[in-house]
């Protein structure tokens, strides 16, 4: 049984046509076989929107889907078609270019989107990062123009060169005329005697690129490079269209990203808490010293300044700040008792008396204000 669509697009049943069209392009965006290689699931989680996006992007479909369910849409002959990775990449191109243009002028190409995965370090140093995909390129055989050199490029009969037809269809109303594109020329009003062999007359083809993308040191998850003219060939004298990266930053074990700080535990055992100490603890790039002044609580925060990411655009780094967790011993020994037993009744209402509020204390790690 497929799931339910709405569910597939994360849209409420209320969502509008905007809303639905917003979402499938978020998911594909994510999930397009060509651009997300990390998830083997993401071709048939692609194919999954798409679907759901068949569904409730029409809507005649979503209301027989919103009545009856999967059972009525099938019922009433409905059947996504999906099957090849062929159709999933015209969908695809539909939605982010490549798509045949409109009447007026040479169109511009298509933008292509595509997503790549660094790690903390690399988002914090920069990288370049290779990414191979797909584009529409001018055919170099016949220089775009989709004749076979040496073949003239004739007008078009079936439109006179109009590039435009007159269709009449009848309706109860009488006939009503329209204005289509040419079905022979496609808009063009040229028809190449002998089309080239290469691209069959079309012009442009696609073909796999490569390309090394800068990635700036200080970039964020989420965020997006723009390569200008990196996407599909635009038709003889357009530009082509843009590529757009998006750019993932994973998961990091030791380090929580806030801004350009970041946040990490440091584990303190209770009595170097209490003495103060100096400890070894891991930054980005390695390992730094940080201070543990005597009489340190749980939860304080400690400041290795300049030790967080790079600003992206200010040239300042920010710091590394570390929640200080107090590791109290456990499964003691007897001589471990004694010692604690012995400490214990030597204290003071003076050794225990906090500076600050343990509430006090954890507004200021929230609000990131530092020790
Ligand atoms: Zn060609
Ligand atoms: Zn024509």
């Amino acid at each position: 049984m497929p799931r339910d669509p709405y569910e597939v697009l994360g849209v409420g049943r209320d969502a509008s046509a905007q809303d639905v069209k917003k979402a499938f392009r978020q998911l594909a965006m994510e999930l397009h076989p060509d651009v997300n290689a990390h998830d083997p699931d993401a071709e048939e989680k692609f194919k999954e929107a798409a679907e759901a996006n068949e569904i409730l992007s029409d809507p005649e479909r979503r209301a027989t889907y919103d009545r009856y369910g999967h059972d009525g849409l099938r019922s009433g002959g409905y059947a996504p078609n999906f099957d090849s990775f062929g159709s999933i990449s015209d969908l695809f191109n539909a939605f982010f270019g490549g798509a045949p243009s409109g009447r007026g002028g040479p169109a511009q190409g298509g933008d292509i989107a595509v997503a790549i995965e660094i790690d903390l370090l690399e988002a914090a140093n920069g990288a370049t990062v290779e990414v191979s995909y797909e584009a529409v390129e001018r055919c170099e055989h016949c220089h775009g123009n989709g004749a076979e050199p040496g073949t003239p490029i004739e007008t078009c009969e079936r439109c006179a060169g109009h590039g435009q037809l007159q269709a009449v269809t009848r309706t109860p109303f009488g006939q009503m005329a329209r204005t289509v594109l040419c079905d022979v020329c496609h808009g063009d009003g040229r028809v190449p005697k002998q089309p080239c062999r290469e691209c069959r007359g079309r012009g442009r083809k696609t073909a796999r690129r490569e390309l090394e993308v800068d990635v700036p040191a200080g970039i964020a998850d989420s965020q997006r490079i723009r390569l200008s003219e990196r996407g599909h060939a635009g038709e003889a004298g357009a530009p082509a269209g843009d590529l757009y990266v998006l750019v993932r930053v994973r998961e990091d074990e030791r380090f929580v990203r806030e801004g350009d700080d970041l946040i990490a535990a440091l584990d303190v055992a209770a009595p170097l808490a209490a003495l103060g100490a100096t400890l070894q603890t891991p930054t980005l790039e390695g390992m730094a010293s940080v201070e543990v002044p005597p009489g340190t609580q749980p939860g304080e925060v400690l400041t290795l300044r300049g030790e967080g990411m790079p600003g992206l655009r200010r040239g300042r780094r920010g710091d590394l700040r570390m929640v200080v967790n107090v590791m109290i011993p456990r499964r003691l020994s007897e001589e471990q008792r004694e010692l604690l037993e012995r400490l214990n009744g030597t204290l003071t209402a003076e050794n225990l008396r906090s500076d600050e509020s343990m509430f006090a204390k954890l507004r200021r790690t929230l609000r990131g204000d530092g020790a």
